[in-house]
């Protein structure tokens, strides 16, 4: 595995050559250039990484002006046809550091006068428009938000794009917990990039309703999570469908032995990207512990939400460790007159998806979630993370507090530790390298240990073994 610097600088003329499919797709690059006048189009950033004027004015029009670091350093490795295992921070904008590349990819390479960039018996050349149900691109998400926060992003990064036999790329998602036979109709109607959780692709798979033959570009996006899920076989299937001379593009937050066990499984020669530290919330975060009584912390939650200094603004996500704790927890705020709705793999997946818009569009300011929400979820404008106790390890620490602070803005994460979840925290802290301040609120806060000496100490353990 290489590692990528501050830029792309590092390609290997030998690995780019020996795709002469993607090679071509860049050299076809000034041939389709569209609308804009050069001299603005020097000027975008996003172009200076190689990203056709098309997919510069998509972006443009979306909002983004400057490519964030993941973007700066995936997008062209990714352009030259490499495989690449980015390791980056929640929130980091590694969702169109990897769709950006692929979407411009799809485009030049259906353009180049239709011919098929590959030429296995998988069932290629769907681009020309035979198998307008055979997916291009795969990608795999391990939860159903996930998944569909991937297809909106698609689906706006891809908005008025055509392929070479004029349709307009479609974006097609699957996952489990709701009817196979609608996706199955979507399918049909036409997929270029499909979104998918394993469990229901392979349930898909096995009864022969869609075919991966065509996929030239595989994205493991959330590796880490998918592994921690328990879906190493579902990928290990999945990817045997896969045509083996694709691009592969992996993402985790962090990078375990496990991680790169499975990238040396599944990609070629790739190229590491890490922007960021792996342990650590991003900048943006003020991090506060709140010492609490055990049974103190509903009342404590409730005294922080309403004064939080912009409550009412404040938008809230409150994460519990059980499906139990956060309907408790969601109950005991809603009772106070909290506008709260709460998310977790108990729910049915129409209120899981309710639950989320509901907060999304601001109809509740509080969500309590478990960890389902903890990873990737983008929603704008978090101000507040609370963690109703410590996670039980820092990777999952990161993730929740990740949630807030997104796209380089500021926000406050607060965790309630009780004097039992003390070590638990201590342990989060060491392992994200950061002390964090105590603060105690009168009431709340858990008496203070009992100076003894280590004669009394004695007598009290003498005295209770009798
Ligand atoms: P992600 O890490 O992909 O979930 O992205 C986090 C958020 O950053 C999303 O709301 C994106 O729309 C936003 N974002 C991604 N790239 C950029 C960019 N270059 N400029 C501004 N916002 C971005």
């Amino acid at each position: 595995m290489k590692s990528a610097g501050a830029s792309n600088k590092n390609q290997d003329p030998a690995k780019t050559n020996d795709n002469p499919a993607k090679t071509a797709n860049r050299a076809a690059k000034p041939n389709i250039s569209l609308v804009r006048d050069a001299h603005d189009l020097e000027s975008l950033p996003f172009f200076d990484l190689g990203l056709i004027p098309e997919m510069c004015e998509r972006v443009a029009t979306i909002g983004y002006t400057t490519p964030t670091p993941i973007q700066r350093e995936a997008i062209p490795l990714i352009l030259e046809g490499h495989d690449v295992i980015g390791i980056a921070q929640t929130g980091t904008g590694k969702t169109a550091a990897f769709m950006l590349p692929l979407i411009d990819s799809l485009l030049c390479s259906s353009r180049l006068s239709g011919h098929p960039s590959r030429t296995s018996d998988h069932g290629s050349g769907n681009h020309s428009g035979k198998h307008k149900e055979r997916p291009r691109v795969l990608v795999l998400e391990p939860t159903r938000e996930l998944a569909m926060q991937v297809l909106e992003a698609s689906t706006s990064f891809t908005q008025g794009m055509k392929s070479s036999d004029g349709r307009l790329l479609r974006t097609v998602v699957v996952y489990g917990g709701v009817s196979q036979r609608t996706q199955e109709r979507d399918i049909v109607k036409g997929c270029d990039i499909l979104v998918a959780t394993p469990g229901r692709l392979n349930d898909l798979l096995g009864q022969r309703v869609i075919s991966l033959g065509s996929v030239e570009f595989l994205v493991l996006d959330e590796a880490d999570r998918m592994l921690d899920m328990g879906f190493l076989p579902q990928i290990k299937r999945i990817t045997t469908h896969v045509p083996p001379d694709r691009q592969t593009l992996m993402f985790s937050a962090t990078l375990s032995h496990d991680i790169e066990e499975l990238a040396r499984r599944l990609t070629h020669d790739p190229a590491l990207i890490e922007v960021g530290g792996r342990r650590k919330p991003a900048e943006g975060v003020t991090q506060k512990i709140f010492s609490v009584m055990r049974l103190k912390k509903p009342e404590l939650l409730l005294k922080l939400l309403k004064e939080f200094p912009d409550a009412g603004a404040a938008r809230t996500l409150v994460f519990t460790r059980t499906k139990h704790d956060a309907d408790r927890v969601a109950h005991v705020l809603a009772h106070a007159q909290v506008p709260v709705t709460k998310l977790h793999s108990d729910l049915t997946q129409s209120e899981r998806t309710r639950a989320l818009q509901d907060f999304k569009n601001g109809k509740f300011d509080t969500l309590v979630a478990t960890d389902v929400a903890s990873r990737g979820l983008d929603i704008e404008d978090i101000t507040h993370v609370v963690n109703y106790e410590p996670p039980m390890s820092p990777d999952d620490y990161v993730h929740r507090v990740g949630r807030t602070a997104r796209a380089e803005k500021t926000g406050i994460a607060i965790t309630l530790v009780s004097p039992e979840e003390e070590p638990l925290m201590r342990d989060i802290e060491k392992r994200i390298g950061t002390e964090i301040e105590r603060t105690q609120v009168e009431g709340y806060a858990p008496p203070p240990p009992i100076e003894m000496s280590n004669a009394e100490r004695r007598r009290l353990k003498g005295w209770s073994r009798r």
